[in-house]
């Protein structure tokens, strides 16, 4: 880590919004810090390092965000997951195991090893994470939003927040919600992974309800891909447009053929889960 890097413990959120703010010390939240330590140590080799970029960081874990609650009503209200709530709490909550066939519980239990998810937050999951997270996949698939303080509470889709990061310069997250739904929505998630500990190549999120059914797939392209399909659409061709429509990743874990094929094999599992 950098020898001068400062650690700051705020007990309240303006206060943690006023440390972040300051324009003449680079400054960033830190929740559980399981993908941000990493980065700011000078002794680890890592790809994307911020040592040189950071002089301080404001940890999160005294702000009181780690409620996983349902707020108002359903057809209204949402299902709430505190910015700083664990992966763990997630894997375990009630809530989150009813909502939609479970799959924000399953998501969570399967981003991580055991001690990574009692460190690893929601809000960090969700911001620092790869297109194959199925955590993503699945708060994307739910049609979810992050909840956002930057002097003012606001509420942005998840969608529009990956496509635009910047919009959460010098805010906090301090929310991700999906909609508390008044009629069962089913879900489902499929995955293909070199050994069941690793993180998928190819994974996808599905949801099932009387408005359609809905698909996120990740690790196909730098970004998740979001399809909204009718109820008489035809998947495979529905996919297939969508993929022609971006570039496909391709290494040494998969080539874009390979991801391809993965993608409609794996979508309609994830359908078939979330209808069943
Ligand atoms: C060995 C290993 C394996 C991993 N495997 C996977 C995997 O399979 N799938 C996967 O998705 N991830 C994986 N990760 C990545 C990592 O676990 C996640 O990205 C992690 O959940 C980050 O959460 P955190 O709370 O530790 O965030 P931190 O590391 O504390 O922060 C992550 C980023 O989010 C920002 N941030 C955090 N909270 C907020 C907030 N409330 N508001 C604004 N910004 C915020 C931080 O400033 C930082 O930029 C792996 C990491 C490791 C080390």
């Amino acid at each position: 880590m950098p020898a001068t890097l400062e650690y700051l413990r705020p007990q309240t959120l303006g206060e943690a919004l006023m440390l972040l703010r300051r324009s003449d010390v680079r400054t960033v939240p830190l929740a559980g810090g399981t993908w941000l330590v990493p980065r700011l140590r000078r002794d680890v080799e890592v790809s994307d390092p911020l040592a040189d970029r950071v002089d301080a960081v404001v940890d999160l874990a005294d702000l009181g965000l780690d409620g996983i609650d349902l707020e108002g009503e359903p057809g209204v209200g949402w299902v709430a997951l505190g910015a700083t709530a664990t992966l763990t709490q997630v894997a375990e909550s009630l809530i989150c195991r009813e909502v939609a066939g479970g799959i924000l519980a399953q998501a969570a239990q399967r981003a991580a090893p055991v001690n990574q998810r009692n460190a690893a937050t929601v809000a960090g999951a969700t911001l620092s994470a790869s297109s194959q997270s199925e955590l993503l996949l699945a708060l994307l698939v739910l049609e979810g939003q992050i909840v956002v303080n930057d002097g003012e509470p606001r509420a942005m889709s998840l969608h529009e927040l990956l496509a635009d990061p910047g919009q959460l310069a010098g805010g906090l997250a301090t929310a991700v919600r999906v909609p508390w739904p008044a009629a069962r929505v089913g879900g489902g998630l499929a995955r293909v992974a070199r050994t069941p500990g690793d993180a998928p190549i190819v994974a996808v999120a599905a949801a099932v309800d009387g408005a359609g059914r809905r698909l996120a797939v990740g690790g196909v392209a730098a970004a998740p891909l979001r399809l909204h399909l009718a109820a008489d659409e035809d998947l495979e061709r529905a996919l297939n447009a969508a993929l022609d429509g971006v570039e496909l990743l391709s290494d040494w874990q998969g080539s874009s053929e390979y991801r391809r094929a993965l993608a409609l094999v794996l979508s309609q599992r994830a359908l078939d889960a979330a209808a069943g």
